[in-house]
């Protein structure tokens, strides 16, 4: 976040204000409140203006008792009947119940609190009015709330539009709903946003352009940022509300269109920096025929998507600037065929090529294919954590002096020992399990003189994922690669025969499993966890070392399982997957790691447990590890019992579908991209308040004209455009750093 630029002291910040105030200056903040904040990243009052409501709730119209829905907040009005005390005991733990129970003419509601806040129960008396917002449910047969709001309002009529509600800040209105600060009650935050922008919203200065801004018909980011806060709605417009909470009025979407316009403007500029950059042609003197050559010799045909994927890959290497490309496909798509060929024409002219997988599995089983298909004809290396000192010298000595060859690894790779000589194509295997820094580490290893002019020249980079991307996400995440998409499978695969399983139906499932053992088949299971987990939520969670032990000795005490995680050493790792691949194991038990390219052919069975527990996409990759040989492939999808209709629905997708496609469209719909890419690429998203699902027209628009602005005045030195240069200089650094994805 920002470094707030010290006042010189608060009173002259009074008398002046502007965003730049540190935060505790704002009424009711002071120094206490400030450090919480602060420790939000929020440090001035710029960032607290900043600090948008994730939601509103309706509050215009207090209902009675009988008119209150189960699990819609709303804000109710009746008379205190009595309050009591509930002891409670726990293991390990005694805790209170206080109930508060009152009623108007229509019925009765009970109120309940775990931990009230000291001194509170003092404030409640029988006969009082109360005004209350929460969430209602039925418990035994009774409508409660538990942890409502409470409006210390004098008087109030029930039902209808209210006049005299006390504080009209929160209620008798729609009122803004904030990420929960600890330490800072909702109301309390309410009243210092109000106060914040009662006194700061004007010192706000637009930094986008105006020409953009008016061209969409979008309002001031002054009037945009109070009106955010605080709407204003009239009582019986039904559809302003709407547009609240759909984030669609005009002031949400001013500051969306912000927030993508500054994006993107970026996005587009280190897109054409790149393109700029220098690089090795690769292809025109014999690369090209040697793809050809290699592709003769393969024991099948190439798909329609493979051999485009081909073209558009050889059509960038020839250019003199790097290439910058991601190839996408679902797990078995041949991906990996197409960056093998691809590397064939690097190396046939004489470069290195780096194939990074991230995991020594994944790596060596590249490394076996590839030598089982090029063996003959090209030269190919392995390099992970495990090759011997005796091979690992000769090897480094080779890559130093620029030998050609097609080195296969891990992060390894990217250790200091390991020099290129030339280093030309880059390719990076399920790029999405890499970080941003061991991404680059490996791009610096390619950084080499020209061999020919002498001139720096950057190596050209190619990542395959079977995760599919969605295009907004291309867009942004990846706005600077160029996507090659393999829609494509090879012919001979049938689809996977695919349940959800609930409760019940564990039993027949189980049999259908041992069917295909009794068959001579292979079988799945994977779990959540490693080990059984206390922590709070996580109890009844099968983990995979206890459920080993089940499965052997309980459930298949006639086959052998093994279990795969990944605490285990790799020694232990790579023992257990010679084992079921040899077929001396039937069962694998593992964790998500088998989801990382694992290729068995004989195995026919995937049971995923706790299945409500990952993401749609990555439990279709784990689909992925079966349907990969010649026999019917059947998939289980356990999930709990008492799971939510919601999360069956979700899961359902997967027995209807199995276009990876379909299926990450659906999970980026309903988990945001923060969750869709792992926490470890959620940073490359800075978005406050932009949904790139819910928001896809604005980030288009955005694209757009940031894009003309970029072609116009890339530097923006024009006067109109200075505001926006400030922006950059003051915050830009930030946003330019989660860039760098690739
Ligand atoms: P991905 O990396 O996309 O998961 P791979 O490239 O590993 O897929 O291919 C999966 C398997 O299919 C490999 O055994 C590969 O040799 C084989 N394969 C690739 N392309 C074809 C094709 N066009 N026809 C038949 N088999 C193919
Ligand atoms: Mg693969």
């Amino acid at each position: 976040m920002l470094t707030p630029q010290k006042e010189k002291s608060p009173t002259k910040s009074s008398k002046s204000p502007t965003s730049e105030t540190p935060v505790q200056y704002v009424k009711g903040v002071g120094p206490r409140l400030g450090a919480i904040f602060a420790s939000r990243g929020i440090e001035t009052v710029r960032d607290l203006l900043r600090f948008f409501p994730r939601a509103y709730e309706d509050r215009t119209r207090v209902l009675k008792i009988s008119e209150l829905q189960e699990g819609l907040k709303s804000t109710v009005a009746f008379q205190v009947l009595s309050t009591r005390k509930i002891p409670m005991r726990g293991r390990g733990f005694s805790r209170s119940l206080f109930e508060v129970r009152g009623n108007d003419e229509s019925g009765t509601l009970s109120l309940k609190w775990f931990n009230l806040p000291r001194g509170m129960d003092q404030k409640f008396q029988a006969g009082q009015q109360l005004l209350v917002t929460g969430t209602p449910k039925f418990y035994a047969g009774k409508m409660e709330m538990t942890h409502p709001e409470i409006s210390w309002g004098k008087s109030v009529s029930v039902g209808g539009v209210h006049e005299d509600l006390g504080d009209p800040l929160h209620v008798g209105r729609v009122v803004p709903v904030y990420t929960e600060i600890e330490g800072v009650p909702s109301r309390a935050l309410r009243k210092i946003l109000w106060e914040a922008l009662t006194k700061y919203s004007n010192a706000l200065h637009d930094d986008l352009p105006m020409k953009y801004v008016d061209r969409h018909g979008l309002p001031k980011i002054s009037d945009a940022v109070r009106d955010i806060h605080f709407p204003k709605t009239s009582d019986d417009n039904d559809q302003s509300i709407q547009a609240l909470v759909d984030f669609a009025t005009p002031s949400h979407q001013r500051l969306i269109y912000d927030e993508f316009f500054k994006f993107e403007f970026l996005v587009l500029k280190r897109r054409l920096q790149m393109e700029r950059e220098s690089a090795v042609t690769i292809g025109i003197e014999g690369g090209r025929k040697a793809v050809d050559d290699l592709e003769k010799s393969l024991p099948f045909q190439l798909t329609g998507d493979q051999k485009k994927a081909i073209d558009e890959v050889m059509h960038d290497l020839a250019q003199p600037h790097p290439m910058n490309r991601l190839i996408q496909g679902d797990v078995g798509s041949g991906k990996t065929a197409v960056a093998l060929l691809s590397a064939g024409a690097a190396l046939s002219e004489g470069f290195q090529v780096a194939l990074m997988a991230p995991t020594e599995i994944l790596a060596e089983q590249h490394y076996k294919n590839a030598l089982k298909l090029f063996g003959a004809r090209l030269p190919i290396a392995l390099l992970t954590g495990r090759t011997k000192e005796s091979e690992r010298i000769p090897l480094l000595a080779k890559l130093a002096a620029g030998q050609p060859t097609l080195v296969i690894g891990t992060h390894a790779l990217i250790e200091d020992p390991v020099q290129f000589k030339n280093l030309a194509l880059i390719m990076i295997d399920e790029q999405h399990r890499f970080g941003v820094e061991q991404r680059r580490a490996l791009k610096i290893k390619g950084l080499h003189a020209h061999r020919d002019t002498g001139k720096l020249v950057h190596p050209h980079f190619l990542v395959l994922t079977a995760t599919p991307i969605p295009r907004t996400l291309a867009l942004t995440a990846y706005g600077d690669l160029a996507v090659s998409t393999i829609k494509e499978m090879p012919p001979g695969r049938s689809p996977i025969l695919t349940k959800v399983v609930r409760g019940q139906g564990r039993a027949g499932a189980i049999e259908a499993v041992r069917r295909e053992l009794r068959a001579g088949r292979q079988a799945y299971f994977i779990y959540p966890l490693v080990n059984e987990s206390e922590a709070e939520g996580f109890q009844s969670l099968r983990a995979a070392t206890v459920e080993a032990e089940r499965l052997q000795k309980e459930v298949f005490p006639e086959f052998k399982v093994g279990l795969l995680h990944g605490q285990m050493k790799s020694d232990e790792k790579n023992l257990i997957m010679d084992q079921f691949k040899k077929n001396e194991l039937q069962i694998l038990v593992s964790t998500t790691v088998v989801e990382v390219g694992v290729d068995v052919p004989n195995s026919t069975v995937m049971c995923v447990d706790h299945a409500e527990r990952f993401g749609l996409s990555q439990l279709h990759q784990l689909r992925g590890r079966v349907g990969r040989g010649q026999h019917q492939s059947y998939c289980f999808f356990f999930t709990n019992p008492h799971g939510s209709e919601n999360t069956q629905a979700r899961l359902e997708v997967l027995e209807e579908t199995a276009d990876g496609f379909e299926i990450a469209e659906a999970d980026l719909r309903i988990r945001g991209p923060g969750e869709f890419l792992g926490t470890r690429q959620a940073g490359a998203l800075p978005f406050q308040i932009a949904d790139l699902v819910r928001d896809r027209d604005w980030l288009l628009k955005a694209r757009d004209d940031a894009m003309e602005l970029l072609k116009s005045d890339p530097d923006l030195t024009l006067p109109e455009n200075t505001p926006l240069r400030s922006y950059y200089d003051r915050e830009g650094k930030l946003q330019a750093e989660r860039l760098k994805t690739s």
